[in-house]
């Protein structure tokens, strides 16, 4: 992308009120820091801080915002430092683009370690300012579009962390298409045999469900029109991979009862036509009970709001509805950036202070006070595990280091995580205090104390209830020295 076709896709964008001399010499600066540069791709390395920005463009976001995008590695990937960004385009972007460089330039050699260090990172960035993270999400987003281009080990290794950090960090600020988007381009490189699987599975279904919607979006748009509702638009939407895999899983892998597979949206202008429409849709085809859901009158906790029903469609198939204003499908596809939107010369006062906003600031402010108020840690790692690590939970040690370890772990799995001596040797735990079994299924905020014995040897037994590969292998290391020693 040229510097002029930049400007003008800015200029559709933004209109007159974009501060664009500051856009053409971020754009001339990381230029200059980035000539001779080029991507693993082949492409010029300015190719892909453009790209970046002009997703960020997309959501109307602010121009120091864009501008950040724009030179968001020159800290990091050119001889020109933070010092230079600041004196040539001030503090608040050289604050945006340090922030930016901050989140990747540690590096560690144990994954658990850098995947720790990570999140601790993102969680400060997120509470200094969200811009940082918008730009960081779009960055990896890019990245994840252009992957093909690196060694498999490098591709493994960011497609992991894009599925465990970046995608439920972009589900947690309500943004659906990235969150969406980032799972898609990380699937097949992390589970290649399942998306090979899942590929096979749906492509024929999907087709035909794509037809019959098809024919069905003319017919709803009549009955709307009946009812004197003019929807903005109506179209079909196919599930992301990555979630309809994991929701088949659920559904003992029957894709025949994924309802959502592909679904008809209609947007429509306001909150009473999203119900008139409802309604008008129900008269025509039978909702399926239980089936009706108002994220309307009850958002989602992500700030997520839209009416979702199931009907019975022609022929008596089964088709999902999911019915909104358009400024709710912003919100639902963009998350927080839809709140940070830019216009009239500024950030829109009123869109800040909607309730959704509130939320995300609330959601900031807690992650922020954690750092300050380490009592309420159980707290607020219960909320940061429901909403951002599903499948992890957090113990604690006796000294209040915190321990990341998978959903199911018991507390030999948390002794092997400390040390191999520690996992053992083990002959007991006190959980939260209280004598507890070596089998026991530790929970969030658990403070775990592993009581040791010199010179015990593991159980076997134990490799009946351990989850971690990482105690497997100790306890099966340590069993054959002992068989072989006999
Ligand atoms: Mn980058």
């Amino acid at each position: 992308m040229t510097q002029e076709l930049l400007m003008q896709k800015l200029k559709s964008i933004y209109g007159h009120n974009f501060d664009y001399s500051l856009v053409k010499n971020a754009y001339t600066f990381a230029q200059e820091s980035h000539r001779d540069q080029f991507r693993k791709s082949g492409h010029d390395y300015i190719s892909h801080p453009l790209a970046v920005a002009m997703r960020l463009a997309e959501w109307r976001l602010d121009p120091a915002t864009i501008a950040a995008a724009i030179l968001h590695d020159v800290a990091e990937e050119s001889p020109y430092t933070k010092e230079d960004i600041e004196k040539k385009f001030g503090s608040e972007i050289a604050f945006l683009v340090e922030g930016v460089t901050k989140l990747k330039s540690l590096r560690y050699t144990d994954a658990a370690e850098r995947h720790a260090e990570n999140v601790r990172k993102m969680v400060l960035a997120l509470a200094e300012d969200i811009r940082v993270i918008l730009i960081k999400l779009i960055d990896r987003l890019h990245n994840m579009e252009t992957i093909s281009f690196l060694k498999p080990e490098a591709q493994k290794r960011i497609a992991r962390e894009t599925i465990e950090i970046y995608a439920p960090l972009a589900n947690r600020l309500g943004m659906g298409d990235i969150k969406g988007q980032l799972e898609d381009l990380a699937f097949p490189i992390v589970f290649p045999e399942e998306y090979l699987w899942l590929t096979e599975q749906v492509k024929e279904p999907l087709e035909a469900r794509l037809a019959y919607t098809n024919l069905l979006i003319p017919k709803i748009s009549e009955i709307l029109s009946r009812e004197g509702l003019a929807p903005s638009s109506i179209h079909a939407r196919a599930k992301h991979y990555y979630s309809l895999w994991h929701k088949l899983r659920k559904y003992d892998n029957n894709i025949e009862s994924i309802h959502d597979l592909v679904a008809v949206r209609i947007i429509v202008q306001t909150i009473e036509q999203c119900y008139a429409a409802l309604g008008a849709t129900h008269g025509e085809f039978p909702p399926l009970p239980g089936r009706i859901k108002d994220y309307i009158a009850l958002p989602k906790s992500n700030g997520y709001r839209s009416l979702h029903t199931t009907i019975l469609g022609p022929e008596g198939k089964i088709v999902e509805i999911q019915i909104r204003t358009k400024e709710m499908h912003d919100e639902a596809e963009g998350g927080i950036a839809a709140h940070w939107a830019y216009s009239e010369g500024k950030i829109s006062k009123e869109k800040r202070n909607t309730l959704a906003h509130s939320r995300d600031l609330a959601w900031i402010k807690q992650l922020r006070d954690w750092h300050s108020n380490f009592q309420d840690a159980g707290e607020f790692l219960e909320s940061l595990k429901l909403d951002f690590f599903k499948d992890r939970i957090f113990v604690f040690t006796p000294k209040g280091e915190v321990i990341d370890i998978p959903q199911g772990a018991t507390p030999i799995d948390f002794a092997y995580h400390i040390h191999s001596d520690i996992g053992d040797q083990a002959v007991g735990v006190k959980i939260n205090g209280k004598i507890a079994t070596l089998d026991s299924e530790l929970k969030n905020a658990d403070m775990v104390e592993i009581l040791i014995q010199k010179n015990k040897k593991p159980n076997p037994k134990w490799l009946d209830f351990v989850r971690t590969s990482i105690a497997k292998k100790h306890i099966q290391a340590a069993t054959k020295k002992a068989k072989t020693s006999f």
